[in-house]
């Protein structure tokens, strides 16, 4: 595949995610029940309880061997139930989206792609000791051990001045620390964030003030306020890419340019092994992640014998599929099948059923993608746009939202008006416009 094809299927890639940054997980109380707006979730209640009892199976690891599939119409939020689920799995979830017809475009084999993005869609989390370095911000984290009941969970924020030493830096974190009820003994760790710290160590100081934010340095019992200098540094690394880097002698860059390739058998048995014995050593966690495949009624009867068998794999990730469709053909046989998928991989399925939105869904989801956009947008220009989302799609309705802000900044506004819609509206037409402007086209031509 040329870099330029693998550039702009990236950023297709890149759009379809971005498209779904609101969105930060199902938004359900303690109880599991849907709050009506939360967490960039809108509506659609009953789906995303559903999705909420089985984010809570795979928890508890009562899903092994299973997928889900979500069914509802075009536009009713599949995707995004899918990647609300995924980070509710945690933040760290590898989320891995492809559709049925982009298997059959790319320049390798169906299985090959798809075992691809399988292995995209697992994680690995190497952990490793290091110093801490000169110029880190850390954040100390208190670890509580059972036994510590009472101890209060905090953060520490320490306000150094130019002049204050290492060692007086140290005794400011004890004090802080005191207060918040540890002991020595206790077993608190510090993690590296974003700004700035001067040497740890008894040297003199820099900085004026310090967030300590991330987990690690082992600060066992130091009552003189000495720190010890390690940190756990954790990386992250899905198994498609330590495939990718141990294929090649520049696999880094093969990675970067996302020119993989396929990869040979042996490599991948061989990273399984070698990241089981990782884990049996507790060098690294696996972290299963999400594969997502949008139409699967494109996907073909071989893809989907694969696919069941790749959900009895010990490394294997949660299965997410979407469809759009009813009863249809099952690809490369005759028979039929609800969804087009054979029978005996939807019995391995949870379903979970979407329902097209109602007017006030779609203003508040219009609302949510224009805070995210930052763009201001008055009362009347909204329920323009949610007038347009409600009689074309959902998704064309968002577009018009930075199309009306560009129509609006043109003529100096700081606000999208009723007449930046209403321009835009009319510059870009949606799908049914444009097919019905070329019948009326095609019409001119018959005679
Ligand atoms: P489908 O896969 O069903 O076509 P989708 O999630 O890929 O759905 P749309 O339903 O077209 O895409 O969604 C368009 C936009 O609306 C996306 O930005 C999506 O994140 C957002 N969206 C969809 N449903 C919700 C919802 N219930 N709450 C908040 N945002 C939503």
């Amino acid at each position: 595949m040329s870099n330029f094809l693998s550039e702009v299927k990236d950023i297709t890639r890149i759009e379809r995610t971005a498209m779904h940054s609101h969105i930060q997980g199902l938004g359900l109380d303690d109880f599991l029940e849907p709050r009506n707006v939360s967490q960039g979730m809108v509506g659609q209640k009953s789906a995303r309880k559903a999705a909420g009892l089985i984010v809570r199976l795979i928890k508890q690891g009562k899903i092994a061997g299973r997928g889900i599939l979500i069914a509802g119409q075009p536009g009713t939020g599949k995707t995004a139930l899918a990647m609300a689920m995924s980070h509710e799995l945690g933040e760290q979830t590898p989320f891995t989206s492809i559709s049925g017809s982009e298997l059959f475009s790319l320049e390798m084999s169906k299985t090959e792609a798809m075992t691809q993005a399988i292995r995209k869609s697992i994680g690995v989390r190497v952990k490793e000791m290091a110093e801490v370095l000169e110029g880190e911000v850390v954040e100390i984290r208190i670890e509580r051990p059972e036994s510590l009941e009472g101890v209060r969970k905090g953060k520490i924020t320490l306000k150094t001045t130019d002049m204050d030493s290492m060692y007086e830096i140290g005794n400011k974190m004890m004090d802080q620390l005191s207060e918040l009820g540890v002991t020595s003994g206790d077993v608190i760790s510090i993690q590296k964030a974003g700004g700035k710290v001067t040497k740890l160590g008894r040297s003199y100081s820099r900085s004026k003030d310090y967030d300590i934010l991330t987990s690690n340095i082992n600060f066992v019992e130091c009552p003189s306020g000495e720190l010890q200098k390690t940190k756990e540094v954790v990386h992250m690394i899905s198994i498609h890419d330590m495939d990718v880097i141990n294929s090649y002698s520049r696999g880094f860059e093969k990675l970067f340019l996302g020119n993989t390739g396929e990869i040979k058998q042996e490599i991948r048995e061989k990273i399984n092994e070698q990241v089981l014995l990782w884990r049996e050593e507790g060098k690294a966690d696996i972290i299963p992640g999400v594969l997502f495949i949008d139409e699967t009624h494109m996907l073909d009867i071989e893809t989907f014998s694969y696919l069941n068998r790749a959900l009895e794999d010990d490394l294997s990730p949660i299965l997410i599929m979407a469809s759009n469709r009813g009863i249809t053909r099952i690809r490369g046989t005759n028979y039929k099948s609800p969804h087009g998928i054979p029978i005996d991989l939807l019995d391995r399925l949870l379903i979970i059923a979407t329902k097209p939105y109602e007017y006030e869904d779609i203003k508040h989801i219009l609302k949510i993608r224009a805070e995210e956009e930052d763009v201001e947008i008055d009362e009347e220009a909204l329920e323009m746009l949610t007038n347009i989302g409600v009689e074309t799609s959902l998704r064309y309705a968002i577009q018009l939202i930075i199309t009306s802000d560009l129509v609006s900044k043109k003529r100096k506004g700081t606000k999208v008006k009723l007449n930046d819609v209403r321009r835009v509206y009319s510059l870009f037409v949606d799908v049914k416009r444009s097919s019905q402007f070329l019948k009326e086209y095609q019409k001119q031509f018959m005679f």
